[in-house]
């Protein structure tokens, strides 16, 4: 039986950051990829932050083949028939080194994999794990197109829904509240075009995250990101909120109605759709991440749950990069000592402790509750751009003061019978 030092499952930003790390210290390392090649099958956004990941394979961050850095940050509110933008520009996204970059997966992994192979990895593609190898209490292995692969370390690297995770007894039971599903379309378009459209220069970038009515009131936004020649679009709706919707809403309906809105249609017109895919995501935070270590085994990235959604920052890339890269150095450790026990790779999570990948899932632990608030994506957005709407509007009758405006639509809200309730209500 052949046998490695460390054999990862999935060619993914977790998978392959952890290769290249181990590769380059002198380990055998074997990525074993279910896709036709690394970025066949990954989803995102996208949007990169740099920062946290500059770190983690400073040498080749510079020739990585990003689409736009991100200067324009744009967040939009929705109601039925009216929106609100809100544009931040700042200098300091526009400073080197970038803050952040749009990518493409099915490129940027694919140079990704070509470094790690260029230190050292063996990456096999179109090479679906089936199973894991085990001897006595520990993980000793994979298994894989009928052939058995020993290893003195798996990484389960495979993604949100992680089975390497499940079949190590590494994960709870998973509860739909705990997961979204994104569905993305790539829209190709002449490179002049979009940066007309969304006042560009060069290599300027756009992101753009949307809420309110897209979602019918369902948990979840949609998002609009600028590369060189195309544009990335997609909505993300919570798992849970799509089962328990009355209204028997499916994504792919709500997506072409996102597309349709007068705000995003005319951003987006006349753009051929050259890729569309769909993927679940871990939004479960901090509460919901399995084991991230067992005898012979660790979980990385989305498979252990690191992802992060704030309403106005998506991650997930930069938590997988770096937890695929501090995996390798528990790892590297274990090596040393001669020792791949449960308790020698423990250092793992002690070192995700001290970074930014479970310290900000810890700050951030109570956003999905906050998130998870129905009123977020009707009522607030409808009844600001009815506000503005209304403070801007001159009609032909004499106008209401402001606070009656304001309060008139408060009541609306809130389903206040009077004024009266309204003010008690807000305690004025
Ligand atoms: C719609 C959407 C928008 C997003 N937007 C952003 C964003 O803007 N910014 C951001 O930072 N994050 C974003 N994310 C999250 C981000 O994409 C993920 O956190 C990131 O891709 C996780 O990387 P990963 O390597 O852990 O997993 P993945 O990229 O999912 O890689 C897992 C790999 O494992 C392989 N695999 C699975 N099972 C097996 C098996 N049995 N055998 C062999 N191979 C296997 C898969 O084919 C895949 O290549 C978004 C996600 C989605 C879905």
């Amino acid at each position: 039986m052949e046998h490695v030092d460390v054999a990862i499952v999935g060619a993914g930003l977790a998978g392959l950051s952890c290769a290249y790390s181990l590769a380059q210290a002198g380990l055998d390392v074997l990525v074993v990829e279910r896709g036709d090649y690394p970025g066949s099958k990954n989803v995102t956004g996208g949007r990169l932050y740099m920062n946290p990941v500059r770190r983690y394979m400073p040498e080749i961050w510079d020739e990585a083949p990003f689409e736009r850095y991100v200067c324009k940050e744009r967040l939009t509110m929705l109601s039925d028939n009216s929106s609100l933008t809100l544009e931040l520009r700042s200098d300091d996204f526009a400073k080197k080194p970038h803050h952040s970059y749009t990518l493409l997966r099915p490129v940027f992994d694919r140079w990704l994999a070509e470094r790690t192979t260029a230190a050292g990895a063996a990456i096999v593609s179109k090479y679906k794990v089936d199973g894991l190898l085990r001897q006595g209490n520990r993980i000793a292995g994979i298994k894989a197109e009928g052939e058995e692969i020993g290893a003195n370390v798996v990484v389960a690297a495979d993604g949100a829904l992680s089975f390497m995770a499940e079949e190590a007894g590494l994960s709870y039971e998973r509860d739909p509240a705990h997961f979204a599903i994104g569905v993305k379309e790539t829209l190709e378009l002449p490179r002049e075009v979009i940066e007309d459209r969304f006042g560009l220069h060069d290599e300027e970038g756009c992101a753009q995250l949307c809420f309110g009515s897209i979602t019918k009131g369902l948990t979840g936004g949609g998002f609009l990101y600028t590369n060189k020649q195309s544009v990335s679009i997609g909505i993300v709706l919570g798992i849970a909120a799509l089962m328990t919707s009355t209204e028997q809403l499916e994504t792919v309906q709500l997506m072409e109605s996102f597309k349709e809105r007068a705000e995003i249609s005319k951003l987006i017109k006349g753009a051929e759709t050259v890729e569309y895919s769909a993927h679940s995501i871990p939004e479960g935070g901090i509460n919901s991440i399995p084991r991230l270590y067992g005898n012979g085994i660790l979980v990385v990235g989305d498979a252990a749950g690191f992802a992060l959604n704030m309403g106005i920052i998506v991650r997930g890339m930069d938590l997988a990069i770096a937890s695929g890269a501090i995996a390798a150095e528990a790892i590297k450790s274990a090596k040393q000592r001669g020792d791949y026990s449960s308790s020698s790779l423990s250092s793992y999570e002690a070192m995700l402790k001290n970074s930014f990948v479970l310290g900000d899932l810890y700050t951030f632990r109570n956003v999905w509750n906050v998130l998870n608030n129905p009123r977020l994506f009707e009522k607030y957005p409808a009844a600001i751009t009815a506000i503005l709407q209304e403070l801007m509007w001159v009609g032909s009758d004499p106008k209401q003061k402001l606070s009656s405006t304001v309060l008139k639509h408060l009541r609306k809200m809130m389903n206040m019978p009077t004024l009266k309730d309204t003010l008690e209500f807000l305690k004025i």
